[in-house]
């Protein structure tokens, strides 16, 4: 297949993009319907492969779903070394979106669950990023977009608790070090900080009450949807955003401004 312009010859990939409620789909299409190729990685590998098959049916760029778990360094290596060797374009984007919520009170935190939010959330964009960037800074494009929270600006206060707000803090200061290193390389690594997004992340977790008066909290009135943190990250992906990097977007209604 041949492309006419620049993102066509470009692949993106997606963590966390099997839910086709969630961040990460949106932000799939987005990115294909924008013409680049995409990758969708996630846990849910029937979801990866399925959402991917939609992908490529609706906007007739090459996509690829594969099953992988973030926290585990073997299971990212091959799908870095699979997408390489498949016929997808190299790689220019990645958006590291794969997450969790957790709302345990900091008393009843045991250490399975902080290490199981710490793993997925922040040790998962660690490692996909240690994975992808080789092949970045060998085609000489690079773009990172790293999911963090407003959680972890504002101290919680949302939906997620403590190993929430530290491991998306630490996202933060992942992609700012990291910024520094790649800018050398020309590869821009920034953040999103999301305020409350209607997705299905609290599932099991909340009602609809609930989520209405997350939504009255904002000033805006509403809660985000995945679209609108899709065009940041395609955004944040593209040629035009060259200069900014190391930075964290804010994202939420004005319901956290700084
Ligand atoms: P979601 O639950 O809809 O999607 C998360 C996806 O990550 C799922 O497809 C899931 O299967 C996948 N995933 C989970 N563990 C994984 C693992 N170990 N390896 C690979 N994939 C894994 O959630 P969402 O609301 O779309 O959230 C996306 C990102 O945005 C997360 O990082 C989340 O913390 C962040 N965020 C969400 C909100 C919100 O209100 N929804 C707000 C701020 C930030």
């Amino acid at each position: 297949m041949s492309y006419q312009t620049g993102v066509g010859q470009r692949t993106a990939v997606v963590t966390g993009a099997a839910s086709r409620r969630g961040i990460g789909f949106a932000t799939a299409r987005r990115f294909a319907a924008e013409g680049w190729a995409v990758a969708l990685l996630d846990i849910d590998e029937a979801g990866a492969k399925s959402a991917a098959d939609e992908l490529a049916a609706a906007h007739g760029v090459p996509v690829v779903g594969l099953g992988v778990d973030v926290t585990d360094a073997e299971s990212v290596r091959t799908a870095a070394a699979t997408v390489a060797a498949s016929d997808l374009p190299p790689v220019g984007a990645l958006a590291n979106i794969a997450g969790v919520a957790s709302p345990v009170p900091f008393l009843e935190v045991e250490m399975k669950e902080w290490r199981r939010v710490l793993d997925i959330n922040l040790t998962g964009t660690f490692l996909a990023c240690q994975a992808f960037l080789p092949a970045m800074i060998e085609n000489g494009y690079g773009r990172i977009v790293n999911m963090s929270s407003v959680s972890a600006q504002q101290g919680g206060g949302v939906f997620s608790k403590t190993p929430y707000s530290a491991a998306k803090a630490g996202v933060l200061g992942l992609t700012r070090s990291l910024a520094r290193e790649m800018a050398p390389h020309g590869i821009t690594v920034n953040a999103i900080s999301p305020g409350v997004v209607d997705t299905d992340i609290r599932a099991g977790a909340t009602d609809a009450e609930n989520e209405a008066r997350l939504a009255a909290s904002v000033p805006m009135g509403r809660q985000g949807t995945p679209e609108d943190i899709a065009a940041l990250t395609v955004f944040l992906s593209s040629e035009d955003s060259s200069y900014i990097t190391g930075t964290t977007q804010n994202i939420n209604g004005g319901s956290y401004i700084a």
